[in-house]
């Protein structure tokens, strides 16, 4: 499975933040761009207008000053007198030709007489000939009769006389002389009032001014337009703004253009890289904000992807956990095909996992946990899953083709990787694997019930010897149910005092019917099973704790017989659950005290599958009940698989040869030579040798040959109440006597 969530936390971080920041960066930026752009070229059209307004009123003014500049000349009788009266040129030139032009800057001047002439004609400052008039006369002819016809209504009498105001001019733009130009026409009259003469004899000053290009600076200089002109063609190129001149007559006589102050792009000029740098500020600093975003959203995806490992993940193997198990094991249910018989779950238990770490620390337990984890994943295949479930437990889902042979050659290859001894803290670490196997059938989708099935075959495969792999079989189910109601009666039958009690076994030394003592065995009788044989209920109550009540129970009716019968060796069986409590001691030597019994007259029946539990603890209590004088003995010696080596470490004091050796006995047989070695063993030892399970007397006989101390069996007497005991115990003492 491909882990795709950095890729997929970066789409997310995209989508969520990235885009909506950028779009809404960018829209924001066209905004605050557009509302510049418009609101700088409004200025701009604002201020286009206000300058049109201007240069309007600019050439307005112009035209009303030219003909105020005549008045201070016109309205004067010494003018008539040196134009008129006594015509004097050099006055003349004076006061109305260079003048003029010096003092007002009329580019041309005339003084024309009552008949319309010219008398005298200026240009630039100088006189010059007459005829220059001619050559524009048809535009001063329009305005001498305009002014004519004024004159003649009375307009200049109205004037002297104070019935008007108004002083008769005419004022025109036209083109003279090729070029743009105001001209302004005044007639000479009297100011003093003296001079008065004939009404349309008045002379005219006639003053044209070019609307040209030093005309223009002037007015640019004065009134702030920059580049201001007066063109006959308006410069299309220039982006100028352009005001068209009209004369009167309303004919475009020329174009007055500038160029436009556009105070909006002076603004954007000047703000512009203010507002760049800003822009790219906001940019580099949003750009931050949002990889610090992207980095601590990535930090924060991270540990979420984290924390979900670990949510699935066993931190000590970093293996599968439970969780993450069970869900696999879900997919795999539903996943599978009719008759598909290729998927098995393997449940599996490390043996004596417990002892490894009490005796060589937690630290140790870890470290084998580990190397465990790593074994087991060097033995999967590419489709099988591999998950610590917990403590020492691990689960397998097992893909196989060949079904139910391929899941046990998995689990052989389990257990031989497992028995190899683990290199843990210097030393070796030996621990087994118990496996429980449930081939996945069709039909199977419930994962609990798969689960339990596997708990139920791990639990058969550890109560039947463990390091062994064990299929599931529906008869275990049974069994397992039967165990749910062993447990419930068994439980009820501790409450009351009538269904369990003890029988006991004499036990027979080598002489002829000599009874040394007896093994005391549980008895249950049920009301409505009937008797219930201690091999199906005392595993049920090792497994439920209900042992230490049945254990007691027997110890007390054991010790009582003991008391009763000094020098009698009472047997009594112990399980390792029992003796696992630290209490059992203590409660054993009350009971002893209690009872009155002698310690050496009572005897521990254990069997080595204490000292594979939990060796110290084991060997420690031995050597305490031994101190006290109570003696031990191996019970079905032989069936464990390093019972010799277990001889030599701990302190036993007999042991009882196995039913299933004595049971083969005959002359000649293996069992003969192999009872031979542990008897010589054992008295090697100084220990003694028990048989158990005698029934025929060639069996006795072979023994007793081959050295035994003490015998047990159905030939003797089979395991009696009490009483029965007691009269056993009455009638050897007798017959001792006798003898
Ligand atoms: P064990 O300790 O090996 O006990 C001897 C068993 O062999 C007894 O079975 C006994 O009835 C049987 N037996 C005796 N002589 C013969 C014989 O000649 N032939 C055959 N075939 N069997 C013989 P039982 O009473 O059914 O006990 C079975 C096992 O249950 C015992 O095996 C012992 O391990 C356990 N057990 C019995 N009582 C107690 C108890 O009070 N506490 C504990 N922890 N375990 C007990
Ligand atoms: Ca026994
Ligand atoms: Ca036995």
């Amino acid at each position: 499975m491909v882990l795709r969530a950095p890729s997929l936390a970066r789409w997310r971080f995209q989508a969520s933040v990235l885009a909506p920041v950028v779009l809404s960066l960018l829209v924001t930026a066209a905004t605050v761009l557009a509302f510049i752009l418009w609101s700088t070229s409004d200025l701009d059209e604002q201020s286009r207008l206000r300058e049109l307004k201007l240069a309007e009123h600019i050439l307005d003014e112009q035209r009303q000053t030219i003909p105020h500049d005549q008045q201070s000349v016109t309205i004067w009788d010494d003018a008539i007198e040196r134009a008129k009266l006594n015509f004097d040129p050099e006055w003349v030139d004076n006061n109305l030709g260079s003048w003029m032009y010096e003092f007002f800057g009329h580019d041309r001047t005339f003084v024309l007489n009552d008949e319309n002439q010219p008398i005298f004609a200026q240009s630039q400052g100088y006189p010059v000939n007459l005829g220059i008039y001619d050559a524009d006369e048809r535009v001063y002819r329009r305005l001498v009769e305009q002014l004519r016809e004024r004159i003649a209504a009375g307009a200049v009498d109205a004037y002297i006389s104070g019935d008007s105001t108004e002083y008769p001019q005419a004022v025109e733009i036209a083109t003279v002389a090729d070029s743009p130009a105001i001209v302004s026409i005044a007639p000479i009259i009297t100011d003093s009032g003296r001079l008065l003469q004939p009404r349309g004899s008045e002379y005219l000053l006639v003053s044209v001014v070019y609307l040209n290009v030093a005309f223009a600076e002037r007015l640019a200089e004065e009134y702030l337009l920059t580049g201001a002109s007066f063109t006959r063609q308006p410069d299309r190129k220039a982006a100028n703004t352009v005001l068209p001149i009209m004369s009167s007559t309303g004919r475009i006589v020329g174009f007055f253009e500038w160029k436009p102050d556009n105070p909006g792009q002076r603004l954007l000029a000047r703000t512009g890289p203010v507002l760049a740098g800003g822009f790219v500020f906001a940019l580099a600093l949003v750009s931050l904000l949002l990889y610090r975003l992207w980095h601590s959203s990535s930090a924060l995806e991270a540990g979420r992807l984290a924390a979900q490992h670990q949510a699935h993940h066993d931190a000590l193997t970093g293996l599968a956990n439970r969780v993450r198990f069970e869900e696999v094991l879900g997919r795999a249910l539903i996943h599978q095909r009719p008759h598909d018989h290729g998927v098995a779950l393997l449940m599996l238990d490390l043996d004596r996992f417990k002892q490894v770490n009490d005796t060589l620390g937690h630290q140790s337990g870890d470290d084998l946990i580990r190397a465990v984890g790593q074994r087991l994943k060097a033995l999967m295949g590419p489709h099988d899953a591999l998950a610590r479930l917990g403590g020492d437990e691990f689960g397998v889902i097992h893909v196989a083709r060949g079904g139910l042979a391929d899941h046990l050659e998995l689990s052989e290859r389990i257990i031989e990787a497992i028995s190899t001894p683990f290199e843990i803290f210097g030393g070796e670490a030996f621990v087994g694997v118990s496996i429980g196997i449930v081939a996945i059938g069709d039909g199977d989708i419930d994962r609990r019930e798969i689960l339990r099935k596997a708990d139920i075959a791990l639990y058969e495969a550890k109560s039947s010897g463990r390091n062994r792999a064990v299929v599931y079989e529906e008869t275990m189910d049974e069994l397992l149910q039967n165990r749910h109601m062993i447990e419930a009666e068994l439980r009820e039958a501790l409450r009351r005092d009538d269904q369990l009690t003890v029988a006991f076994q004499p036990l027979y030394g080598r002489a002829a019917n000599a009874v040394t003592g007896a093994e005391a065995l549980v008895r249950w009788t049920h009301p409505s099973l009937g008797k219930v044989s201690p091999v199906h209920f005392v595993p049920v109550a090792e497994s439920t704790g209900l042992i230490e009540a049945v254990g007691d129970l027997v110890l007390r009716r054991a010790c009582e017989l003991g008391a009763r019968h000094p020098g009698r060796t009472i047997a009594v069986n112990i399980s390792p659950a029992q003796l696992r409590n630290p209490k059992f001691a203590e409660r054993l030597f009350d009971l002893l005290i209690d009872t009155g019994m002698a310690p050496t007259d009572l005897e521990l029946e254990i069997t080595e599958s204490i000292l594979l539990d939990d060796e110290q603890v084991a060997a420690a209590s031995l050597r305490t009940f031994r101190g006290a004088g109570i003696r031990i003995a191996l019970d079905d010696f032989g069936t464990g698989y390093s019972s010799l080596n277990y001889l030599k470490r701990y302190p036993v004091d007999c042991i009882k040869i196995d039913r299933s050796f004595v049971s083969q006995l005959e002359e000649g047989s293996v069992s003969v030579a192999i009872v031979q070695a542990m008897v010589t063993l054992a008295h090697a030892l100084s220990i003694e040798v028990t048989a158990e399970g005698v029934e025929t007397e060639e069996q006795k006989r072979i023994l007793a040959q081959l050295g035994c101390n003490t015998f047990q069996g159905f030939l003797f007497s089979a395991p009696v109440p009490t009483g029965e005991i007691e009269a056993i115990f009455a009638r050897s003492e007798l017959e001792a006597r006798v003898a």
